[in-house]
């Protein structure tokens, strides 16, 4: 089949001393065949020496491996890098973000968008899942070659407003620019800045149009404290936004008010750090998945211990990892997270972290088929990373996440967006 197509689309031959096609399958001296962006057909080195290719990408140093997929970003805070102080209160640093997003120059947060995408591409990241409040990152992202799905966020307290807030969003989705690689999801934000009617409209819209839907949800007690009573950090945070609306609450916990609103159903669901009794059989049922940041999570000092992450997996909802954003992380570097979440849960191996950064988020951002792995047919989202003599599956794994690694090209849809200098 190949030979057909030829002419028309180039053959890239890539050899790879070794090849990670998912976290069960690694293999050594292997070839992978790239054809119209997919990977075509895995071989042994030694049965890829007649197969005719217009192009020879030798990693005979190093180990290829699916992209990490960034479940969880807001690249439109990327200006506030090491711009807030790590701990804060969080409503104090809703607030702060507040204040600061909407006095940052246009050209200064284009520029830091432009940097995060990099330093994604950079650290192994073919995949992002980025909350967007404008039109801002589309652009950016779409000139870059990442894979995305931009999630447009939804944000309005008042009942009486959702009409026009709900238009407001529907408009940004369907006027964006799209690409085979890029598309658009919605988000309403949160139970604490989302009215009921809101949240309902943007789910009934996500619905019938067929969109990925994520939300921010159970992230801190003070968010059930609110939800449940309308009184805490959020109340006094609502009003200083002069956005209150008394009695406005959900009267429920989070996860039931996005459950009522129908936005719990085949959802991201981002952090649910503080899931309450029966929350996540509710979330299972609702065949959602959940987006853990271990990063943000300790950039504001919050306990892990009480993290539901072991339920999570006992319970077999799929997890994915995301960074969150500058404003509260350090870096945009998925092998970071993952790093971060073996040394929170102790239970957890390299391979599962790794299934988290790869099919997990695959799974979250509802990718097509193939996505987070390197199996044939799947789009050549790759990263190469130097192999530095570890040994076995488990060796391997680490020195695709370990400090310092050397990633050395970076593929999205069997497009070159990265090649370290000096490398081939
Ligand atoms: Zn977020």
């Amino acid at each position: 089949m190949i030979g057909l197509f030829h002419k028309l689309s180039p053959v890239i031959k890539i050899s790879a001393r070794i090849l990670v096609v998912d976290r069960d399958t690694i293999l050594e001296n292997a070839v992978i065949i790239v054809h119209e962006g997919r990977v075509r057909e895995i071989m042994p080195a030694e049965s890829a020496t007649k197969v005719r290719a217009d192009k020879k990408i030798n990693l005979t140093e190093d180990i290829l491996h699916p992209g990490f997929i960034n479940a969880h970003s807001h690249l439109e805070l990327s200006f506030l890098k090491d711009r807030l102080t790590p701990g804060m209160r969080f409503t104090d640093w809703i607030a702060a973000v507040v204040k600061k997003k909407a006095k940052v120059s246009p050209a200064r947060s284009d520029s830091a968008i432009r940097n995060a995408i990099t330093s994604m591409i950079r650290s192994g990241t073919t995949c992002v899942g980025d909350i967007a409040s404008s039109g801002k990152v589309t652009p950016r992202i779409i000139s870059s070659g990442l894979r995305a799905v931009i999630f447009h966020e939804a944000i309005g307290f008042d009942p009486k407003k959702a009409g026009l807030q709900l238009k407001k969003m529907v408009d940004g989705v369907e006027r964006a620019q799209g690409s085979e690689i890029v598309t658009h999801g919605v988000s309403p934000h949160a139970v604490y800045s989302v009215s009921g009617a809101l949240m309902r409209g943007v789910a009934d819209y996500a619905a019938i149009r067929g969109r990925p839907l994520a939300i921010h949800l159970a992230e801190t007690p003070e968010e059930a404290l609110f939800s449940k009573k309308g009184t805490g950090p959020f109340r006094d945070l609502l009003a200083k936004l002069k956005v209150h609306v008394p009695g406005g609450h959900p009267h429920k916990s989070p996860v039931k008010a996005v459950q009522e609103a129908g936005a719990l159903t085949d959802a991201t669901l981002i952090h649910v750090n503080n899931p309450e009794r029966g929350d996540l059989t509710r979330i299972k049922k609702a065949d959602s998945c959940v987006v853990v940041c271990p990063n943000s999570n300790r950039w504001f000092g919050r306990n892990m211990k009480d993290h539901p992450m072991r339920e999570l997996m006992e319970k077999s909802i799929p997890v994915a990892l995301g960074t969150d954003s500058l404003a509260s992380n350090l870096d945009v570097d998925m092998a970071a997270e993952m790093r971060t979440a073996l040394e929170e849960f102790s239970f957890l191996a390299p391979g599962d972290v790794f299934q988290m950064a790869t099919i997990g988020g695959a799974k979250a951002l509802k990718l097509p088929k193939g996505c987070g792995t390197l199996h044939a047919g799947a789009p050549l989202d790759a990263v190469a990373v130097h192999l530095t003599g570890a040994e076995g599956r488990r060796g391997f794994l680490w020195d695709i996440i370990k400090p310092g690694r050397h990633v050395s090209m970076v593929f999205v849809s069997g497009r070159k967006l990265y090649a370290k200098k000096g490398g081939r």
